[in-house]
């Protein structure tokens, strides 16, 4: 058997790996292969295969150091051939950085060692070969630091301590009387790594290891133990990256870019990530290393003349100012930009997509240090896909795939009042570094952010600079300020890949942490005060600024058209209101899949007349207080109907058990005693009496509907008075009654009978008649079983997999909090199956009652009402079952249509690659 390659070279346009080896490689390893592959001049290194760190989780650090040895060693010494370096010399050293790679990015999130292979010697030989001592000891500090962080454990664990490291920078910055480290000497920077050395000593109790190798190798666990990080954890949850995943590691040669003013790094876009324009756009600094760009220590510039002079402009400096201050790249060194420019254009031709690229520039030698599709606004995806469509660059089903479902929920919600914003009062002006608007409270800790976001708070996460540790508050929060920071800082791609509003290097704001005060504007905020953000134009004001819907047109519009020719399923929404039925349908939504009636008996009399009829004594009782129900119905039919005319409206009938409509207060109870004319006590003695132990298995649904066929006759005559009074206006109404918690096909056929009764009384009544059907839910697991049985009733099943998931699993759909995230967090389960339809059980139930339904009543109309008929994965599956539509919340319409596009789009793109695959043969 062929020995198991755990090592990839990749260098010199040469590469043992490929594109295709995400899952070995990460896909930061899998995409420098590549580069090497098309002719992007990038450092020589090697990746070591995902498979190691699970092996290195399985069986430890001996094991995998073992398994690897020889192939590291080998790789090491083709990097040396290619650099004309040599790893450990003393003369010409050959300098490493380690970095890790998952199969998905996870910015930020994992542990890099740059500079590796710097020892007492190596800085000799680096500061002799380059002439430039104070680089050689600036980059040995830093790697001291680095190391001793990463590998060696230094790094602070909580908010209030201190890296060791920069409290001996800070000191040593106080003891020579400067303020920037790059006002320290040589002779400083060689006292910084001394002490350095002595904290390393006096914290872990060894020497500072000057071994290359035990750098590397210590560096390479050290990358593999990140995977398990508290960050990288609770990032892939949030993400929904499977901890199997592990990660890979990148060992690259070293470039600098802090070898005097013909070098700089910076980092590059090929279109705009905040708006997806066609641009090419980035930023850079001279004579600095990769981390000064996004670690918002130095205020980068920009690549371009043009983003340039667009940035002086957001900034009021004026040109003379920008071009000889910050000149672009562009302007700095023409001859370099031109060539980036060329390889930005190949590089996104190469992936057809938009890439986030990071380059070095050492003594006038560009190097792209890497490049991976990049991270982007809900909007700039839609854009960036619409125009790449008509660019002819992708066919119209890639392009539907290009989009994250998901992610279009950015571009739905609301934008600032053009009309509020004229009149608000701008504190303060940073970058527009993640679109849209926020308004909240001002909290200056993550924690803190979770808190108040727990209490149901809005707040406005600000921080002078944002780090991984601020990814849970990041989150919670509604907008993100930072003081520093540009557009590519940490604040900015981590709100951008969020899709959180984000303004970022404010610099004119004072943040203190300690005393919870933002000084902007000449005014001073307390933790708490409300201000609003606007990551589109970059702008803060004073206090809440009113929202409105945003515009659905443009590269939406557009995006939506397309799914719509593509998707098979129609998509209709779940509204029990006419401004929910109105919102709906602006997001194109084609009927009411679900209008749960019960909403409507909330507020005002209305629930004075529904508990009227619950705690009646008897069907007298109750068809008294029926009555005074039933002309409030049809009016909330009527509003419905009219906004949905001329698409289908699927009622439900009365569902939820009655004792949740009973007041539970004593004000409540002796309300209801004074209007029915009764005694508190036989009140409080009827609501004792609709107590039960297991409510969601007890007296609801078409249960309800049994017991009191009042009940149902009451809300069928309402929706059919109220379709009948429409017709009368000309306006169409189509209704579908749905009976809720069918179990058995007597249980159906009883209330279909009921409805028919009911509507053929009310067609004699009024001399006229409409269309309508009657059907039910498959939420009770015998119904899905016995699918045949009922559809010789039922007209139409709706899947409610709300309590489908609920009765299949046996989880109450109330308490399972408690145990689902500790069963996701163990692995028992994937997702939660309230959220993401269980294919593999609830999903069975679906396709047998689809099939059995079918076997009956060959047309009968098929949908699904529960939560997950907006979530993309279960609409895909929704459509493999072979249902007519998916009916969701009105916010996830668009969601859903996509995602019914993305199930056809899918489709045809995997036939397409089968059939070329098949003719490559
Ligand atoms: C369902 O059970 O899936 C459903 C849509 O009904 P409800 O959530 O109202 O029980
Ligand atoms: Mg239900």
């Amino acid at each position: 058997m062929a020995k198991t390659k755990y090592v990839y070279s990749f260098g010199n346009m040469q590469a043992d790996g490929n594109a295709s080896m995400k899952d070995l490689l990460g896909g930061k390893g899998a995409n420098l292969a590549e580069m090497n592959l098309f002719g992007i001049p990038g450092p020589p290194g090697f990746t070591i295969t995902t498979e190691v760190c699970t092996l290195y989780n399985q069986k430890g650090k001996d094991y995998a150091i073992s398994l690897i040895k020889d192939e590291v060693e080998s790789a090491v010494q083709k990097v040396e051939k290619i650099m004309g370096t040599k790893f450990g010399d003393s003369q010409n050293p050959c300098l490493l950085s380690v970095r890790s790679g998952s199969r998905a990015s996870m910015p930020g999130m994992m542990d890099t060692v740059l500079n590796l292979g710097l020892n007492d010697e190596a800085v000799a030989g680096i500061a002799r070969k380059t002439g430039n001592e104070r680089f050689a000891w600036d980059s040995y500090r830093r790697f001291v630091q680095m190391f001793g962080d990463v590998v060696l454990g230094m790094k602070p664990t909580s908010k209030e301590d201190h890296d060791p490291f920069e409290e001996i920078i800070d000191q040593m910055k106080e003891e020579k009387g400067v303020m920037l480290d790059t006002e320290l000497t040589t002779d400083d920077l060689k006292e910084m790594v001394q002490r350095f050395k002595q904290a390393v000593k006096k914290v872990t109790g060894k020497d500072f290891p000057v071994d290359p190798w035990e750098q590397l190798w210590g560096s390479v666990m050290a990358v593999f133990d990140s995977w398990m990080n508290e960050r990288a954890v609770y990032y892939r949850k949030l993400n929904k990256i499977p901890e199997e995943w592990g990660t890979a590691v990148n060992v690259q040669a070293m470039v600098f870019g802090n070898m005097g003013n013909n070098s700089g790094t910076g980092v590059a876009f090929t279109r705009d990530a905040a708006t997806g324009e066609d641009i090419f756009n980035g930023e850079y600094l001279l004579n600095a290393q990769g981390e000064d760009v996004v670690a918002g220590i130095r205020t980068p510039q920009e690549i371009t003349l043009e983003g340039s002079r667009r940035w002086a402009k957001l900034q009021n400096i004026t040109e003379e100012e920008r071009a000889s201050k910050y000149p672009s790249l562009e302007e700095a060194m023409p001859e370099i930009y031109h060539e980036l420019n060329t390889l930005q254009q190949k590089m996104e031709d190469h992936y057809r997509d938009m890439q986030d690229l990071e380059f070095t520039i050492q003594e006038g030698k560009l190097w792209i240090l890497q490049t991976r599709n990049g991270k982007r606004t809900g909007a700039a995806m839609v854009r960036i896909a619409m125009e790449m469509l008509e660019q002819g660059i992708l066919s119209k089903d890639e392009a539907l795939m290009r989009i994250d479902p998901n992610r279009l929920d950015e571009l739905l919600h609301p934008v600032f009042d053009n009309e509020a914003l004229a009149n608000a009062k701008v504190m303060a002006k940073g970058l527009p570094a993640s679109p849209g608007a926020a308004t909240g409270q001002v909290v200056f800790h993550a924690d803190e952010a979770e808190a108040w976001a727990a209490q149901g708070k809005k707040i406005i996460l600000v921080r002078v600079e944002t780090s991984p540790e601020d990814l849970k508050g990041m989150n919670v929060a509604e907008g993100i300020l930072t003081a520093r920071g540009g557009m590519t800082s940490h604040a900015a791609v981590v709100a951008r890949g969020m899709g959180k509003c984000c303004v970022s290097g404010a610099g004119t704001i004072k943040v203190n942490y300690k005393a919870r005060t933002l000084e902007m504007g000449g005014k001073m905020f307390k933790e708490g005060d409300f201000i609003s953000l606007n990551g589109s134009k970059g702008e803060v004001y004073e206090g809440r600024i009113p929202t409105k819907d945003p515009e659905l047109s443009g590269d939406f519009g557009k995006l939506m058209e397309l799914a719509d020719k593509r998707a098979k399923m129609k998509v209709r929404t779940n509204a029990d209101t006419p401004h929910d039925a109105e919102v709906a349908r602006d997001f194109g939504a084609q009927g009411i899949g679900l209008c749960r009636t019960e909403h409507m008996f909330f507020g005002g009399d209305k629930i004075i007349a529904m508990r009227e009829m619950i705690l009646a004594d008897d069907e007298t009782g109750r068809r008294k207080a029926l009555e005074k129900l039933l002309p409030i119905q049809r009016e909330d039919f009527e509003g419905i109907f009219e906004a949905m005319q001329d698409l289908p409206v699927t009622v439900r009938l009365l569902d939820p058990p009655l004792h949740e409509f009973v007041p539970h207060d004593d004000k409540g109870q002796n309300e209801m005693a004074k209007v029915m004319g009764v005694p508190v006590e036989k009140i409080k003695a009827k609501i004792e009496e609709l107590h039960e132990f297991n409510p969601m298995l007890g007296h609801r649904g078409c249960r309800l509907g049994n017991t009191y066929p009042e009940i149902t006759e009451t809300q069928a005559r309402a929706i059919i008075e109220a379709a009948l009074n429409l017709k009368a206006k000309g306006i169409k109404a189509i209704p579908e009654i749905m009976i809720p918690l069918t179990g058995t096909l007597e249980e159906m056929r009883m209330q279909e009978k009921i409805v028919r009764d009911t509507a053929e009384t009310v067609f004699a009544e009024r001399n006229d008649k409409i269309d309508y059907l009657v059907g039910t839910m498959i939420e009770v697991p015998r119904a899905a079983i016995t699918a045949d049985d009922i559809a010789k009733s039922a007209e139409f099943f709706s899947f409610g997999t709300n309590d489908l998931t609920q009765m299949t699993f046996g989880y109450s759909r109330d308490d399972a909090g408690k145990f689902l995230e500790v069963y996701k967090e163990k692995g028992i389960l994937k997702h939660d199956p309230f959220e993401v339809l269980d294919q593999q059980g609830v999903g069975k139930l679906v396709k047998m009652a689809v099939k059995k339904g079918r076997k009956t009543r060959k047309n009968i109309k098929l949908g699904i009402c529960g939560e997950h008929g907006g979530e993309p994965s279960s609409v895909m599956f929704c459509h493999e079952a072979g249902l007519h539509y998916v009916s969701c919340s009105p916010y996830r319409v668009p969601i859903a249509r996509l995602a019914a596009a993305q199930a056809v789009a899918e489709k045809k793109l995997a036939k397409k690659s089968r059939k070329a695959k098949k003719s490559k043969k």
